[in-house]
C-alpha cells in the first residue's frame, strides 16, 4: 500500500524567487518541516491527504504550459516515501521535476535524485536563520544535488554575518565551484538599509570566485505567491 502525503496546496502560479524567477509553474506545497528558520513565511497549518496516484491525477488537470513541477514546502523530503512514488510518476509521464528543499536531508535526496531535474537548495547562514549551523548537512546534500542542475539560495538579514558568508563560499568551492549562489534579502526587512551589506557581499562572492546574484523575493506582488 502507497503512503499518503499531507499536501498545504496546489495551484499554478510564477516562480517568485531563485533563478527561475517568472517562469510559469505548477507548486505543490508540502506540509512541514524540520527546521524553525527566524524569517520563515510559510507557517502552514492545515493540509490534505493525498495517495500518490490521487495527486497526480490532479496535476495533469492542469494545462500543460508551465516550466516545471515544483515540490516545494514545509520540506517535501521530510515526506520521502510519498515524494519518492510521485516523482517516478510525474518523471515517467515527461514531467520536469523542480525541487525546492532547505538542503539538509541528504539520504532522503539520494533516494530520488534520478527522478529530479532542477535542486533549489537552501544555503542556511547561522546568524540569518537564528539557528545552529548545517554545514555538515548542507556539504552533503550539494555533493548529491550536483549530480543535477542544482543552484543555491541564501537569505541575508541585516543580522547575516560576513563570516558566515566566507564559510559558505568555501563549502560551494569545496564542493561545486560552478553552482550559483543567489542572495535573497529578507523581504521582512528594509532592502535599502542592507543595500551596503549586500554590495559587500557580491564583492566577496566575485573575490571568491564564486558566481552570485541578488535577486529579492517578489512572492508578494501581484499573482506571484
Ligand atoms: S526551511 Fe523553509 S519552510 Fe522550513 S522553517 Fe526554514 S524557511 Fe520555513
Amino acid at each position: 500500500m502507497s503512503v499518503k502525503g499531507r499536501i498545504a496546496e496546489v495551484f499554478d502560479s510564477v516562480q517568485g524567487e531563485g533563478l527561475y524567477l517568472g517562469e510559469k509553474q505548477l507548486f505543490v506545497r508540502f506540509f512541514g518541516c524540520n527546521l524553525s528558520c527566524r524569517f520563515c513565511d510559510t507557517k502552514l497549518n492545515r493540509f490534505i491527504e493525498y495517495e500518490p496516484e490521487e495527486l497526480f491525477e490532479e496535476l495533469k488537470l492542469y494545462q500543460n504550459d508551465y516550466h516545471s513541477i515544483s515540490f516545494t514546502g514545509g520540506e517535501p523530503l521530510l515526506q520521502i516515501d510519498f515524494l519518492r512514488d510521485v516523482l517516478r510518476l510525474t518523471s515517467k509521464d515527461g514531467y520536469k521535476n523542480y525541487l525546492e528543499t532547505n538542503g539538509t536531508l541528504s539520504g532522503e535526496l539520494e533516494m530520488v535524485i534520478d527522478d529530479l531535474d532542477v535542486v533549489a537548495m537552501d544555503l542556511k547562514l547561522p546568524s540569518s536563520t537564528d539557528m545552529g549551523m548545517l554545514w555538515g548537512m548542507h556539504r552533503r546534500f550539494l555533493k548529491i544535488a550536483s549530480r543535477k542542475e542544482v543552484f543555491l539560495k541564501s537569505i541575508i538579514c541585516q543580522s547575516t554575518k560576513e563570516e558566515d558568508l566566507v564559510e559558505a563560499l568555501w563549502l560551494i568551492k569545496e564542493v561545486n565551484k560552478t553552482a550559483i549562489l543567489v542572495l535573497q534579502p529578507n523581504s521582512f526587512e528594509d532592502h535599502n538599509q542592507m543595500q551596503e551589506k549586500l554590495e559587500t557581499f557580491r564583492y566577496i562572492c566575485k573575490k571568491a570566485d564564486i558566481t552570485t546574484c541578488v535577486i529579492p523575493q517578489v512572492h508578494t506582488i501581484a499573482w506571484f505567491r
